[in-house]
């Protein structure tokens, strides 16, 4: 007799912010609730590829779904980066324009944010642009108090793990493959096995069209917009305070190649905006170098080759195809016991939570839902060695001398927080799982010195035969056999 398959409440597809805020909202009610991950860990795809910025809400359509939960993210976001523990800055942000064009155009976008109830909108002169960013280029700007840079990978962690703590299940190397419709539940396949539920969540980001369509919804198509960046050292970060953007074309189908101080200090130049062909290509083409540097010069003039120290894409699920271009509306549908998502591209990060929210309205439309009094909302970061004084430093290495050991120089990373990231119910098991989740190899030398280690670590804490280990996504193997010992 085959098995039964495991039965849930709730099924959640997709890894990404979207699908891990959801698990963390739903975590506060009496459900069973799991989710399934194509990858090999949480945040492998457009999570983890962005400009990490809490946007204000002024570059969306007002009345739209974009712009209301975008204003609502950014509003709860100091509430939730408490709970959570989640490293953020309210920076404000600069849109700069040269030309009397620029000045019209940043005065709708003023007129679009008031209309959705964006506070700290100012036109502001050349002085105030120089008080606030003195090593930045522009004739005028659009002033955003609001909006604050953040660390994403933290966000998504952090919403991972208190979902996992309230008692929601991720399924790693669980690529749904098919869903079929019998005695009132979903009945879900995947690569490592088949689950029954009575809710579907599709959070499937490049592929929620995908999920929609095994569930019969085949409105939607998504078109994949990449953008590719930049990453400077942190020897310029001082220069550059907060987020500057041009005006954007919205036309493109982005906001322009823009400059966004990280949280560590580094510097991000991009995105770009071109549509491709495949979903997956990460590609970081020569061309589009060049054209970040030129354009990213013109508000940065400071901006030079030399600084750069990594490169990344990431792309955008968008619903409006090459040639149209612009802006769709988040697609939040509910067909059945099933939720789709689709099209949650930029300010997805930021209105990730409201969407959750929305996402238990449209549930509950359908049946009550009943809470649960053991929630936990809080959740702790567990790396933060480099920025303790000197003698809580000397304690901790006293309590466990893991902290004693720096495996990352770049950013001082020990030990101890190496191993941190790979153990508990959803400690990584691929390089860039550690690297997002602690920071090692993020620095100038990008894991020049410490990948090798931070890989024996993973193989001796985890098991992982050498072949088996995986730089990140599905098939990104290291080895091809097993590797001499140093
Ligand atoms: C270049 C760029 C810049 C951006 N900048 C910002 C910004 O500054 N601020 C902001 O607010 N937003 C920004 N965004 C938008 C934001 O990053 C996204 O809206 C958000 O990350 C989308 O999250 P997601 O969970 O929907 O998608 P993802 O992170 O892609 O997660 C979807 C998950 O579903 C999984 N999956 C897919 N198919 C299956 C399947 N069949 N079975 C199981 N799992 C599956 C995938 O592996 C993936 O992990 C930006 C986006 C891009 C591309």
């Amino acid at each position: 007799m085959p098995q039964a398959p495991e039965r849930f409440d709730a099924l959640i597809i997709g890894g990404g912010v979207i699908g891990c805020a959801v698990a963390r909202e739903l975590s506060r009610y009496r459900l069973r609730i799991g989710v399934l991950e194509k990858q090999p860990d949480i945040c492998c795809e457009t999570s983890a590829r962005n400009s990490a910025v809490l946007h204000a809400g002024y570059n969306n359509e007002p009345g739209s779904r974009m712009a209301a939960l975008c204003v609502a993210g950014n509003r709860g976001f100091d509430a939730l980066a408490q709970e959570l523990d989640i490293p953020y800055k309210r920076t404000g942000k600069l849109v700069v324009g040269f030309t009397e064009e620029d000045r019209e155009a940043l005065a709708a976008m003023k007129q679009a944010g008031t209309r959705s109830g964006v506070p700290g909108l100012e036109l502001v002169s050349k002085a105030f642009i120089r008080e606030k960013a003195p090593y930045v280029g522009g004739e005028f700007a659009l002033w955003s108090g609001s909006t604050a840079i953040l660390n994403p990978f933290r966000l998504v962690f952090a919403l991972a793990e208190n979902a996992s703590v309230n008692g929601v299940q991720f399924f790693f190397n669980s690529e749904v493959t098919g869903i079929s419709q019998a005695e009132g539940l979903y009945h879900v396949q995947t690569a490592a096995g088949a689950y029954a539920a009575r809710w579907v969540i599709n959070c499937a980001g490049l592929f929620s069209d995908a999920i929609a369509a095994m569930l019969g919804l085949r409105d939607y198509a998504v078109y994949p917009c990449r953008g590719e960046y930049f990453v400077l050292d942190k020897r310029i970060g001082h220069l550059l305070p907060l987020p500057v953007y041009p005006v954007p074309n919205y036309k493109t189908g982005g906001l322009g190649i823009h400059l966004t101080p990280t949280m560590e200090g580094n510097i991000l130049v991009g995105p770009s905006t071109e549509y491709i062909g495949a979903r997956g290509d990460y590609a970081a083409t020569r061309r589009v170098m060049d054209t970040l540097l030129q354009e990213g010069a013109r508000i940065f003039p400071h901006l030079q080759k030399e600084y750069f120290i990594r490169n990344f894409a990431g792309i955008r699920p968008k619903l409006t195809p090459q040639g149209v271009g612009g802006y769709h509306d988040f697609v939040m549908e509910r067909r059945g016991n099933a939720i789709h998502l689709i099209g949650i591209e930029s300010p997805g990060l930021t209105a990730a939570v409201p969407i959750a929210h929305e996402v238990i309205r449209l549930l509950q439309e359908a049946e009550p839902l009943r809470e649960k009094p053991a929630f936990n909302p809080r959740s702790k970061r567990f790396c933060t060695f480099a920025d303790k004084p000197a003698q809580e430093q000397a304690e901790l290495i006293r309590q466990n001398p893991d902290y004693g050991e720096i495996i990352c120089r770049c950013e001082t990373i020990t030990k101890a927080e190496v191993l941190a990231a790979m153990r508990g119910p959803l400690g990584a098991s691929t390089i860039t799982g550690v690297k997002y989740r602690c920071r090692a190899m993020m620095g100038r030398c990008q894991g020049g010195y410490c990948q090798t280690r931070i890989a024996r670590l993973l193989q001796q804490e985890k098991g992982i035969p050498c072949d088996q280990l995986l730089y990140g996504r599905a098939g990104s193997n290291l080895f091809t056999g097993s590797v001499r010992e140093p």
